[in-house]
């Protein structure tokens, strides 16, 4: 009878990255093995690495790593015990867990060699298989040993082509010097390294301690969207990377300041609550977290209005805000896909111009400058989409359709949309296809009035007001009037 294979990958994973995950599925796949357990190790007092991760980080890291994969499963058998740990007593453990199973050892060549010095080599025969991995080009005799140990303890030894070079040394580089780690772990492992800063420099530690005090959980797992957002831009586009994660961590540290202290920031009047954090963060960051780089106080005091002269580290942190990965509005991918920092930043200024407008808010001086410093404009803002209100009115036989631009004499809408139906049941019609169609050109309607008596009905998309009227009231009233220009009114159909 055929035995199952447990495969039995015993290492400290500090952390587990690609190069594990993708030996332990070439194993599995190569010598049918069923099921691959991850049994991670106490770190030995002298392996302790500084600014590294605990033992209940390095676990968690491997936990999401592997748990998306029903081929694998995490074992702490080691991680809890006390005093040293000796792989014949994990072996024996194991074995009697799995009475029926062969147990498949992975390790590395270096460790094959130094079998014979292992606690009991002949009961770990006895026990497992060893599977070890041959690095490339750059076998040493592993064979050879392989055939030693079979004659001294009967030890079966399969020897496999290692598959990646990545190793956790690398990997631990990479987060300390702030360098990209998309490509070395699973996406769930990597945004907890950002969440809690495993393996980044020890002063940032305290740091994260107080961004968890004082920040709320939704709001750190956004904060660690943005450091890994704005650490692969500053990769992309050649900015300082550790400044980049510095601006990232701490972008949002005032978010929840009392209004008390947000308050003196505000340059408006009204003022504006929402962005005040901002300028607050800067000073917040330099007093209280010790910041002391103004380019990185900058980068955070601009992270939500923007401004003229913005530098390439400021437009990152305002980017990476912006389309960190959690971040799903329509328009997004536009901006994540647009080649150079400058045409990110015109896309992402006038999003959010879009956004403030539609919900009827203030937009700040310095978001304005900014989009005129990249050559953005406002003019006419919102034209395609009044056009597809238009159209949609015109497929459902409106007539009359004026689209009258009004931004620059009122604050009430950027636009008028005037149109007529041929009786009370055809305006309303008009209406009911607007309700209908609005998600589908995305836009949303705030407010209707008029339905009931369907002569003169205004809905209101915020940034647009639709008046729909029965020809008699559009007679009478002819409310384009108030507002005609010379080159404000675009008449629908246009003709060529
Ligand atoms: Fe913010
Ligand atoms: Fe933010």
């Amino acid at each position: 009878m055929k035995q199952n294979r447990i495969g039995v990958f015993g290492g400290s994973f500090h952390p587990v990255h690609n190069g594990h995950l993708s030996l332990a599925r070439h194993a599995a796949e190569a010598l049918g093995i069923e099921r691959v357990l991850f049994v991670i190790d106490r770190i030995p007092p002298h392996k302790t690495l500084a600014g590294g991760a605990s033992d209940e980080e390095r676990l968690a890291i491997l936990r999401l790593a592997t748990e998306d994969d029903p081929l694998f499963s995490v074992e702490t058998l080691e991680l809890y015990r006390e005093g040293t740990s000796y792989t014949v007593d994990t072996l024996r453990e194991l074995k009697e867990r799995y009475p029926d199973a062969e147990l498949c050892f992975f390790m590395g060549s270096d460790m094959l060699n130094a079998f014979t010095n292992w606690r009991s080599p002949e009961v770990i025969s006895r026990l497992a298989t060893l599977v070890c991995t041959v690095r490339t080009g750059q076998s040493g005799g592993e064979r050879e040993t392989a055939d030693m140990l079979f004659e001294r303890f009967g030890t079966k030894v399969i020897l496999l082509d290692e598959v990646s070079p990545l190793s956790s040394t690398l990997v631990r580089d990479c987060i300390r010097d702030a360098l990209p780690i998309q490509d070395m772990i699973p996406k769930k492992a990597e945004h907890y390294i950002y969440l809690h800063g495993c393996y980044a420099p020890e002063e940032l530690r305290p740091m994260y301690e107080r961004l968890h005090r004082e920040l709320k959980p939704q709001r750190m797992e956004h904060t660690a969207y943005v450091i890994e957002t704005a650490i692969a831009l500053a990769a992309r586009f050649g900015a300082d990377p550790k400044k980049a994660r510095l601006a990232a961590l701490l972008h949002d540290c005032a978010k929840y300041l009392p209004e008390g202290l947000l308050l003196p920031y505000a340059d408006t009047e009204p003022p504006m609550m929402p962005i005040l954090h901002a300028p607050a963060g800067a000073d917040y960051a330099k007093e209280v977290y010790g910041v002391s780089d103004p380019e990185v106080l900058e980068a955070i005091r601009l992270h939500t209005t923007g401004d003229a002269n913005m530098t390439l580290l400021d437009k990152i942190i305002y980017l990476a805000d912006m389309i960190e990965p959690s971040r799903s509005f329509e328009g997004v991918d536009e901006i994540r896909n647009a080649s150079t920092p400058d045409e990110m930043m015109r896309l992402a200024l006038l999003r959010s111009i879009w956004y403030i407008k539609e919900n009827g808010s203030q937009i700040h001086p310095a978001t304005l400058r900014a989009l005129h410093d990249l050559g953005g404009t406002m003019e006419r803002f919102g034209e395609s989409e009044v056009l597809a209100i238009c159209k949609l009115l015109y497929d459902k036989k409106a007539t009359d359709i004026l689209a009258l631009h009004i931004g620059d004499k009122t604050i009430i809408a950027d636009w008028f949309v005037v149109a007529s139906g041929t009786s009370v049941t055809h305006v309303r019609a008009l209406c009911d296809e607007l309700e209908e169609k609005a998600e589908s050109i995305g836009l949303s309607i705030r407010r209707k009035e008029g339905y009931e008596d369907a002569r003169w009905i205004v809905l209101d998309f915020g940034f647009a007001l639709v008046h729909l009227f029965h020809p008699e009231e559009r007679e009478y009233y002819k409310i384009e009037r108030l507002w005609e220009g010379d080159d404000n009114m675009i008449r629908y159909p246009v003709s060529e």
